[in-house]
């Protein structure tokens, strides 16, 4: 889910990283970016009445610049009888119309600013197989904020540069198992060859570097924790002070296994490409708080049944304050939250609304015929009985059909299969089927990213 500068493709990043190796880095960091920096350090300590002034200010200069500079919402207030001035909180901001990808889309030159040459902006493109690309800009100013706010909290696990062992898609053109970035310290585990054949290979390459810090896709860190504890070498290997996951979903089973391996801090965050809502989780508390400087999060109570029927799933709407290029105000991101509080105490300090658990996006869940929506941590449960596996994948074809595909492992026992897709079927309802197919591998997307569910239904 999150993509920043620091994680683009080794194939784009080399030849400009090898370039940069030999600039001491302090000229690399912008003014721009040492500013957010120092600003960032300064607002951690804020009380709430502190970051409510500031949200309520950058709201407001969002919403007049936006009106100002940008047609669609020239347009749209317009048409609404909206009085920009009349913006003025949080509160306010419900007054104003939701927006979404389709109508981001289809009015994509009505969203860049005016004030803004349109030579000097990046382009994103948001991939994924389920929906077309969406393209959008952003600006030097997002990028250098947006490192700020991830070196914030990496600091705060004592990260200042070390050496970092990297299992994200990175995909060295050759057979070697690694590579070196002097640079950056990374040590990026090439992806091509990331299967279990090579696992005593990357605990050799920790030893001989020695890194505390690991960078990593969850599912890849999770099948490499999988193989650490079923070796009994649980919190055996290497000197880690922390994890950091990102781009995909954490899942519990997932974060329970990497701890049990490693006995340090597992840090995954949600963030998106269109950089509105930035959530960091927090290790005391066990949730994910919202970072409020980074923009205002609202949760929009969706219809869909949640699998439990207590607790309500809810869709992320995020107005971002570091895009004046291409601003997105309440927009929908179809990302699903279950949530744990408005303004919830923090247990090191702080007031935040936090969310329990990130559901995911649409795409990864399981739909049925019922109209009910079943998250991908409800029908994880599924997964708990089967022990013996090298990979899994879920994937639903159609309201009745779903695939449970395993790449199983030599103790593999098909009663384990057996037993999951029984629980599957006390989760989900008898009237679906479920087919069990022992596969050689999953395919994965050329990022190697990896969705435990598919579902095509939509
Ligand atoms: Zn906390």
């Amino acid at each position: 889910m999150k993509h920043s500068l620091k994680e683009l493709p080794i194939s784009l990043k080399m030849p400009l990283l090898y370039t940069a190796s030999i600039i001491p880095k302090n000229l690399l960091e912008s003014k721009e970016y040492q500013e957010f920096r120092n600003f960032l350090s300064i607002s951690e300590s804020w009380d709430s009445n502190h970051i409510e002034e500031f949200q309520s200010k950058q709201l407001q200069l969002l919403v007049k610049h936006a009106y100002e500079n940008v047609l669609f919402y020239k347009e749209t207030f317009d048409a609404y009888g909206i009085n920009v001035g009349d913006i003025k909180d949080k509160r306010d901001l419900k007054r104003l119309p939701l927006i979404d990808k389709k109508i981001v889309q289809e009015n994509r030159e009505k969203f860049i600013a005016k004030n803004f040459n349109y030579k000097k902006l990046t382009p994103i493109n948001t991939g994924g197989t389920t929906s077309s690309p969406l393209h959008f800009f952003n600006t030097k100013t997002t990028n250098n904020r947006e490192v700020a706010f991830f070196d914030r909290i990496w600091e705060k696990y004592g990260y200042n540069g070390q050496r970092c062992l990297v299992m994200r898609g990175n995909i060295v053109n050759d057979d070697k198992l690694f590579q070196y970035n002097p640079f950056r310290k990374h040590i990026l585990i090439n992806t091509r060859n990331f299967n279990v054949n090579n696992f005593d290979g990357i605990l050799e390459v920790i030893e001989r570097y020695n890194p505390p810090y690991i960078q990593a896709y969850p599912s890849l860190i999770y099948l490499f924790s999988k193989y650490i504890n079923g070796k009994g070498l649980s919190r055996k290997v290497g000197n880690f002070k922390a994890i950091f996951c990102s781009s995909e979903k954490m899942y519990q089973f997932q974060r329970d296994e990497i701890i049990e391996a490693f006995g340090v801090n597992v840090i995954d965050y949600y963030g998106h490409n269109e950089r509105l809502a930035l959530m960091e989780y927090c290790p005391k508390c066990q949730l994910y708080h919202v970072i409020p400087e980074y923009g205002i999060v609202e949760f929009l109570n969706n219809k869909r049944k949640s699998e439990n029927k207590e607790e309500h799933l809810s869709e992320i709407v995020g107005t971002g304050f570091n895009n004046y290029a291409f601003p997105l105000i309440r927009y929908k991101t179809s990302d699903m939250v279950t949530l744990a509080g408005e303004n919830l105490q923090c247990k090191s300090g702080g007031l935040y609304s936090s969310v329990k658990e990130i559901d995911g996006r649409s795409g990864d869940f399981i739909v049925t015929v019922r109209g009910e929506y079943y998250s991908p941590t409800v029908v994880s449960f599924a997964f708990d009985y089967i022990k013996n596996f090298n990979d899994m994948q879920l994937i639903q074809k159609s309201y009745s059909h779903i695939d449970l595909l395993i790449v199983p492992n030599e103790f593999f026992n098909i009663s384990e299969g057996h037993l999951a897709i029984k629980e599957l079927k006390n989760i989900l309802g008898s009237d679906i089927n479920i087919n069990l197919k022992l596969v050689d591998q999953i395919d994965k997307p050329l990022n190697s990213k990896h969705r435990f569910i598919v579902s095509n239904i939509h």
